[in-house]
């Protein structure tokens, strides 16, 4: 299971490889995306707090890159942090998702992107629960839930 230690070593020495990659220029993702999703994902905005009822969603499932469709989490690793976005403790595995250094807005910050395709995901922080103690702090229209 992955901890701080590996989310830092994997933002400075890069992430393991992606089982694949898919690359598009930012006019077919623009064609492709929803503005919102676009928005979010392809020029890492962040989506309001509680703005989406994934947050309060607990059921059993996937959640797939909204881009690429790529699988990322899994429900079993969701968990309330009552800060009004999806958030989870792992990745479904250790290559899904890329992580990169932030500096922007005056913090140092870890960026979370889906490791398949780029997509800004949101944030990933040491605060979270046990085993892993890591919080990933995810837009809800990054995801994209199958059951
Ligand atoms: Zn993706």
């Amino acid at each position: 299971m992955m901890n701080w230690k590996d989310v830092l070593n994997f933002a400075d020495n890069g992430t393991p490889l992606p089982d694949k990659t898919v690359v598009k220029s930012e006019a077919e993702w623009q064609a492709l995306l929803s503005p919102e999703v676009f928005h979010i994902t392809r020029l890492k905005g962040t989506e309001r707090p509680h703005s989406s009822e994934l947050c309060n969603l607990f059921s059993s499932g996937i959640y797939s890159c909204a881009c690429c469709q790529t699988e990322l989490f899994d429900s079993s690793g969701k968990f309330e942090s009552g800060t009004g976005w999806p958030s989870f403790t792992e990745p479904i595995k250790s290559n899904a998702v890329a992580y990169s250094a932030d500096n922007s807005h005056g913090m140092r910050r870890v960026e979370a992107l889906c490791n398949t395709c780029g997509a800004h995901l949101g944030h990933v922080f040491p605060d979270g629960p046990a085993p892993s103690g890591l919080r990933f702090c995810i837009n809800a229209l990054a995801l994209r839930k199958t059951s």
